[in-house]
């Protein structure tokens, strides 16, 4: 695996915090940087809130070296039974949609009314592009330098199902320091979105109308997952075409979803109008689905359907581990490739020598 030993080095914000809520003095820092950090350092600091501990515990879970997984997943263990207590809220948009304005409009006042927020990503092309999404430290300046919201660029490298497994590992991270609202970020490239519908409670799309007054950027599988629809750039001239937008999507999705009322909201980001409604809309969509026992069972069956994406990968990461296994396949493929041995066939021998063969 070309990305096996990178490692991201802890955010530029990820500043100590000593209680009293001031910032540690730089030795503090730098002694936390040099040194390996035990199992028990990481959970009493993540536990605390200490930002620093906090930076370098996600930086844990996402290295892909074996040491550092191994305490990664002790780690997880133990901080599992403090996590689970946040909002969680999926929100998507395509680049330029204003993901990171809304993000930063919004997270600002969540902050200044007491929640402790943290913001993460699911984008799957950061490890190509060097971070799409969050990478730009210049994105959300206010919010990455509050100390009341920790921001996230997303995990890099490696497949959708690798990097939505380490966002997914990280929300168990920040709830455990005490975040008690966890927005995750994705553009909606390929099955990003569902990755990410797949960790939260309620999914929130950001889309742009168009001068006809025509949506851009909404795709057939977004309709069936999303919650709340959040029109943005609902601004100047604007105002009128988002708002017909706005009008014919609520109708659209009526009947799409058979008479369900999905709630569709026009918004400007970047003023700060119509901001306060959609994020309503979230909590009220969050408030009935907590008190009906349905947001209960969706963890849970996100939770069983995360067991099984992480079977898959020890399948995977066995197979890539194993010389003779990755010949066999190698073997396997270019038998396929040429017509050799039927597919179900070359499946079959790789996967009997991965686990044995079958006892039936
Ligand atoms: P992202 O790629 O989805 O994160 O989008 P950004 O938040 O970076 O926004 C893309 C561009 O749209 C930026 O130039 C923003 O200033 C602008 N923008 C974002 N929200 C609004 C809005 O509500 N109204 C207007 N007029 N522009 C906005």
């Amino acid at each position: 695996m070309a990305d096996k030993d990178r490692e991201r080095k802890p955010p530029q914000s990820a500043l100590s915090i000593e209680p009293g809520g001031k910032v540690g003095p730089h030795r503090r820092r730098s002694d936390l940087r040099r040194r390996e950090l035990s199992l028990d350092e990481y959970e009493a600091g993540v536990r605390a809130g200490d930002r620093a501990v906090l930076g370098r515990a996600l930086t844990l879970v996402e290295s892909n070296r074996e040491e550092h997984q191994q305490l990664a997943q002790q780690l997880l263990t133990r901080l599992l039974p403090h996590a689970g207590a946040s909002m969680r809220v999926g929100i998507s948009g395509v680049p330029g949609a204003g993901k990171s304005t809304f993000i930063e409009t919004l997270g600002m006042r969540l902050v200044d009314r007491g929640h402790r927020l943290a913001v993460l990503a699911v984008d799957p092309s950061s490890g190509v592009s060097g971070g799409s999404i969050l990478g730009d430290k210049t994105r959300m300046t206010r919010l990455a330098s509050d100390e009341r919201a920790f921001v996230r660029p997303s995990p890099s490298g490696g497949s959708l199902g690798g990097v939505a497994r380490k966002t997914r590992e990280s929300m168990v991270v920040v709830e455990a320091a005490g975040y008690d609202v966890v927005l995750v970020e994705t553009v909606g490239v390929g099955q990003s979105e569902t990755a990410v519908h797949g960790m939260t409670d309620v999914f929130l799309a950001l889309l742009l109308a168009g001068a006809g007054d025509e949506l851009q950027g909404i795709k057939r599988g977004l309709l069936e997952l999303v919650d709340v629809v959040a029109i943005n750039k609902a601004d100047g001239d604007a105002v009128v075409h988002a708002e017909r937008a706005a009008a014919q999507l609520r109708s659209a999705l009526h009947l799409f979803r058979g008479g369900e009322e999905v709630p569709v909201l026009s918004c400007s980001a970047l003023r700060g109008t119509g901001v306060d409604e959609v994020w309503n809309a979230v909590e009220e969509f969050h408030r009935r689905r907590r008190e009906s026992g349905v947001l209960d069972e969706r963890r849970r069956t996100q939770a069983v359907r995360w067991m099984w994406s992480l079977i898959d990968d020890l399948v995977e990461l066995r197979l890539q581990q194993n010389e003779s296994i990755r010949a066999l396949a190698r073997e396997m493929e270019a038998a396929v490739r040429e017509g050799r041995l039927p597919v179900v066939e070359a499946a079959r021998r790789v996967f009997e020598g991965l686990v044995g063969p079958s006892s039936t």
